[in-house]
């Protein structure tokens, strides 16, 4: 599932597109392509794992979902959600949500909660983390409109980095902790960002998809955890459970 960063390597990779016209556009999504057609592209946003295509009085919001991709200046086999022609390029969207949002961009995002944009404000997360303190906090750091951009290996390695277990409760975390949690959401999402783009994520991950902790050599638990119930790595030797 693509995180925050992935789609910021996106948004890069699409910018020879911006103040283009759009002069092909079909796909089996359901949206009105005649809208785009003849169109200029103005530029191209993200907000955490949206992808956002701004024109003039619209934006197409592009969602990569679980299994979303994208090709730039080539078509896989299958029929695109969406295909953008140019006259110097083609961008094609597979798999994944489209939508047209009517009016200014900024009325649907807030984009100080986008933990990869240079307004994030951790000060509101920590106020969004304070109204939830029955919460656990594996299923608080997913939750979107708290960490925008942040997913599930993102979770993973910031909870081991700060030696929290993922089922400990927000309210029960103490505040240096929530702190340096909050802090560890941005910092680790550029150097995802940063290994990404060199092709060596995987190999800087500590906790994401390991059998065993490097701090203690133990193996570490794997499983579903809090009510969005997604993959947990974890160390119970050095990862505090607070609750
Ligand atoms: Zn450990």
């Amino acid at each position: 599932m693509p995180e925050g960063p992935s789609i910021l390597i996106l948004k890069e990779e699409v910018q020879q597109f911006a103040g283009k016209t759009v002069i092909e556009v079909y796909g089996n999504s359901s949206i009105d392509f005649d809208r785009l057609k003849d169109k200029t592209i103005l530029s191209f946003k993200t907000w955490g794992k949206h992808f956002l295509i701004c024109f003039e009085d619209f934006t197409v919001k592009i969602h990569l979902m679980m299994f979303g991709t994208y090709r730039i200046n080539e078509q896989k086999e299958n029929a695109p959600r969406l295909h953008l022609g140019f006259s110097n390029g083609e961008i094609n969207f597979y798999t994944c949500l489209v939508k047209i949002l009517e009016g200014p961009v900024n009325q649907y995002y807030d984009w100080s909660e986008d933990v990869l944009n240079e307004n994030w404000n951790p000060k509101k997360a920590k106020i969004s983390l304070d109204k939830i303190p029955g919460e656990k906090i594996c299923d608080a750091i997913l939750d979107q409109n708290i960490f925008s951009g942040v997913g599930n290996i993102i979770k993973n390695e910031v909870l081991y980095r700060c030696f929290i277990h993922p089922e400990s409760l927000v309210g029960k975390i103490p505040h240096e902790k929530i702190d340096e949690l909050i802090a560890e959401c941005s910092i680790y999402s550029f150097e995802f960002l940063y290994w990404k783009k060199k092709f060596e994520l995987k190999k800087h991950w500590l906790a994401y998809s390991q059998k065993e902790c490097k701090r203690c050599n133990l193996p570490l638990i794997k499983k579903p955890t809090g009510k969005k119930n997604r993959r947990s790595f974890f160390c119970t030797n050095c990862q505090q459970l607070h609750s």
